[in-house]
């Protein structure tokens, strides 16, 4: 018999020109780049997960995506507090080049008349350049004038809070924020894209709606690459969680709100895997900063690591960080240094789009470890508390050129004559000093820093700015 490959060699040129002649519709989803969801806990310390050994809290979902992905031990957020650490992470540049750098405030407050500059190209601005769909549920903290808004930073939509849940507060104390939940203490607006919705916010039902907002926005742009950044409100002191979980934990109401946040993060898998979209998202978990200690059992926990949130103390800056995407990360532990200056870069070679190529960039692209397991591109970190360096890590080791803790009565800024040197891999509590034992080493970072401070120039702090007083 005789078979004419005419009409095969037809169908074959069309199936070629089409780009696809799969039957199964989730196979062409997979085609196109990946989607990218980046989780971003607030004031989550290193030992509050179950995965790092907390004796009480259960965090069983967040626990699966570091199992079935990549968890990094040795992760760190550039600073140890919220609004500076949250514009590294979406820049990959140090505070300090974005006018984060603190000069005397830390963070913005509702009296605040700055931002994120708007020169400065996000991880969101980046994709949306790339065709990307682009949203943020969840606590911006970068800036709540109309110009600094989500929507003037690269996202098409914003649904949350613009600064901390413990601001617009009717009175400010430790009393307040460790007594009884009561929304009513704390006036901060919930806003949907540029307007605000409801004020006070109903921080009760936060972290179920943020939830509920993230499903949507994944299901409405299921058929297209999106991008979402879903930073959530809580750990931050004053704690809420809806009634499903209040009274949940042995842990208390710090463990019931991990509950909710647990359960958030497993009902995003569940539903990119009911789309078919968990093999084409990368989804990435991490924390602004340490624990906030001074809130007492309100307050996360930084495990082993010393001091939390604020400092330059391992417990202020290292954080959890947990890629996944199965079939493309390949799953283990990763004990070389990372940090959340490194997404950028990493977002960009997953979805191919072009890293801003007209300033200094401070991240490195891990998708060769998270791929492949090669070695870390990233071999150091600078610790900066304001705009001055405190520390600096190379490798197995950490000198701190200036100590001061956080919240604390005695935190008095001690400038140290001779550094203190730890060998984090040895020592991640930092307890025992090896400076007098390794000058060779000490000299060797202290060259790091030197050649580092060459190529920074300080941006007046944004954070500083207020109304003038008449
Ligand atoms: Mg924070």
């Amino acid at each position: 018999m005789k078979i004419s490959i005419k009409p095969i060699l037809s169908i074959f040129l069309v199936c070629i020109l089409l780009n696809s002649c799969d039957s199964n519709p989730k196979d062409k989803i997979i085609k196109r780049p990946p989607n990218v969801i980046l989780i971003y806990m607030d004031d989550m310390g290193y030992g509050d997960l179950s995965l790092n050994g907390h004796p009480t809290i259960q965090t069983p979902n967040i626990d699966q995506l570091a199992s079935d992905g990549q968890k990094w031990s040795n992760f760190y957020t550039a600073s140890s507090v919220c609004s500076p650490s949250r514009g590294a992470l979406l820049t990959g540049r140090y505070p300090i080049r974005i006018g984060l750098g603190a000069e005397k405030k830390r963070v913005f407050f509702p009296e605040s008349i700055g931002g994120l500059p708007s020169s400065e190209i996000t991880i969101a601005e980046m994709l949306k350049n790339n065709g990307y769909q682009t949203g943020i549920v969840g606590k911006w903290h970068l800036g709540h004038l109309p110009e600094y808004l989500p929507m003037n930073q690269g996202f098409d939509y914003y649904y949350g809070i613009p600064y901390s849940n413990d601001m617009d507060a009717i009175n400010w104390s430790l009393k307040t924020l460790l007594g009884k939940p009561d929304i009513n203490m704390w006036q901060v607006p919930l806003m949907e894209n540029e307007k605000i919705i409801e004020k006070p916010a109903n921080q009760f039902t936060i972290t179920k709606r943020y939830t509920e907002k993230a499903i949507e926005f994944i299901d409405k742009n299921k058929d297209k690459p999106f991008f979402l950044y879903l930073p959530h409100s809580m750990v931050h002191t004053p704690l809420f969680a809806s009634e499903t979980f209040q009274n949940t934990s042995p842990r208390g109401l710090f463990g019931d709100v991990m509950n909710e946040v647990d359960w958030s993060v497993g009902q995003i898998i569940n539903k990119l895997e009911k789309l078919g979209l968990d093999k084409n998202t990368l989804v990435i978990f991490s924390s602004d900063n340490g624990p906030w200690l001074m809130m007492q059992e309100h307050g996360g926990s930084s495990g082993l690591l010393t001091d939390g949130k604020g400092t330059t103390w391992e417990g202020g800056m290292r954080v959890p960080g947990i890629f996944y995407m199965p079939g493309t990360i390949q799953p283990g532990t990763i004990t070389d240094i990372g940090a959340t200056l490194d997404i950028l870069p990493t977002i960009a070679a997953f979805t191919n789009s072009k890293v801003p190529s007209d300033r200094i960039m401070d991240g490195y692209d891990l998708s060769p470890v998270l791929k492949k397991k090669e070695v870390s591109p990233r071999n150091h970190f600078i610790y900066y508390r304001k705009q001055e360096i405190y520390a600096v890590r190379k490798g197995d080791y950490k000198a701190h050129y200036i100590t001061e803790t956080s919240y604390q009565k005695d935190n008095q800024k001690k400038i140290l004559e001779t550094p203190l040197l730890f060998n984090l891999n040895h020592d991640p509590s930092e307890k025992y000093n090896h400076a007098t034992e390794h000058p060779e080493i000490l000299k060797e970072l202290k060259g790091l820093v030197e050649n580092h401070k060459k190529n920074v120039v300080a941006l007046p702090s944004e954070m500083d700015k207020y109304p003038e007083i008449k």
